[in-house]
């Protein structure tokens, strides 16, 4: 591996610690150090490590055999269950991972509009070929991408004709956990609705901080909808839905069904976590519950003085990346650019435990 490396968002100068073991809000590193959990594998973490619940579906499916090659009892009990809570995916497509379900969605806007042009936004991270910051990756799919500011509801206007698709997250999450603006959102549904091109929320992040997403708290509804992290049960997952007239298109039984394959997509073992993940773990109280972590652990932090973004039990720390290594230290895992995603295990007192070896740190 390059680097030693297959994940560069991973890496951290000269290296980054190896974690061998993960059970509740904790994990482990290959020298035995214990650290408190707050990166929550950046959002997919959600149910902490080893959930039991989560451990025995996978045992039970693993009983059973994990390459199949057909439809399998999983995949319809968790496309009801994503189906149930986001009103807006009528319809839903598995795939592998949270960049996949981007260039699929991105991919049939273009098919059902026959259009080219995709608008995007500064800051914007939808994977490793759709990462739009500083001027967008050399990486990106080949596509005629324009970039506007985000927040700023006038970048509405780069919404034309031409337009297949708008591609947005609700809240920047890797950009910081910036929160969208409504009024931003909202003129980016009209502009999309008035010229005939698709809106697409990529919620690959946001979709665990309310039962229905943050299109739910915002009550705008998007066309397309694009889903990953958590909502596999902590296995590789992605997943791209919304208005059934679009999702139909993929339906193998029309003449002219749009092909969309993929060998992992209904994989066994994702399929079972993530069902039983939605249908016995997850609540919308335990949703708030971990919100109102998040809350409180902004409070703290802007206490001393840090700038806190983010919503819910997503949390962006600015301008503290010295500390770092300091938190580390004192126990405390996170992503060195200050990305903080709390999962279920977390406690009231643990937040304050990261608060106070922040104040430590600064001090
Ligand atoms: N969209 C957003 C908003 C993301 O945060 C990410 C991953 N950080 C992705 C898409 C890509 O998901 P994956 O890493 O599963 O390809």
């Amino acid at each position: 591996m390059p680097g030693g490396n297959t994940r560069t968002v991973l890496h951290v100068p000269p290296f980054p610690l190896t974690i061998v073991r993960g059970e509740g809000a904790r994990i482990w590193d290959a020298d035995g150090h214990e650290y408190l959990d707050f990166l929550g594998e950046y959002t997919a973490g959600l149910y902490g490590h080893s959930h039991p619940v989560i451990q025995e579906a996978i045992r039970h499916a693993l009983a059973d055999g994990t390459t199949l090659g057909a439809p399998n009892r999983y995949e319809t009990q968790l496309a009801a269950a994503i189906c149930g809570r986001f009103p807006s995916i009528e319809l839903i497509r598995f795939c592998n991972s949270g960049t996949e379900a981007n260039v699929m969605a991105l991919s049939l806007a273009r098919a059902a509009t026959g259009r080219r042009k995709i608008v995007v936004f500064e800051g914007g991270y939808h994977g490793g070929v759709l990462y739009f910051h500083h001027g967008g990756s050399p990486l990106n799919f080949p596509a005629p991408f324009v970039v506007g500011d985000y927040n700023d509801p006038a970048a509405a206007e780069l919404v034309d004709e031409d337009t297949a698709a708008v591609l947005v997250e609700p809240m920047l999450g890797s950009g910081g956990a910036i929160p969208g603006d409504r009024a931003f959102l909202q003129a980016l549904r009209d502009a999309a609705r008035d010229h005939g091109a698709l809106l697409i929320f990529d919620e690959v992040m946001t979709s665990r901080l309310a039962w229905g997403g943050l299109q739910e708290v915002l009550a705008i509804t998007p066309d397309l909808t694009t889903l990953g992290k958590y909502l596999g049960g902590g296995l590789a997952f992605g997943a791209f839905g919304g208005r059934r007239d679009l999702m139909e298109l993929f339906d193998p039984s029309r003449p002219d069904a749009l092909p969309h394959a993929g060998t992992f997509n209904n994989a066994v073992l994702t399929m079972a976590a993530g069902a039983a993940g939605l249908t016995q773990v997850l609540t919308p109280d335990e949703i708030a519950r971990l919100n109102a972590l998040g809350d409180r652990l902004r409070e703290h932090i802007a206490a001393l003085g840090v700038r806190a973004t983010g919503y819910g039990s997503m949390v962006g720390l600015h301008d503290v990346e010295h500390v770092f290594f300091g938190m580390l230290e004192r126990g405390y895992s996170y992503a060195r650019r200050g990305f903080v995603a709390l999962s279920l295990p977390l406690t009231e007192e643990d937040v304050d435990g990261f608060a106070d070896a922040l104040a430590a740190e600064l001090a």
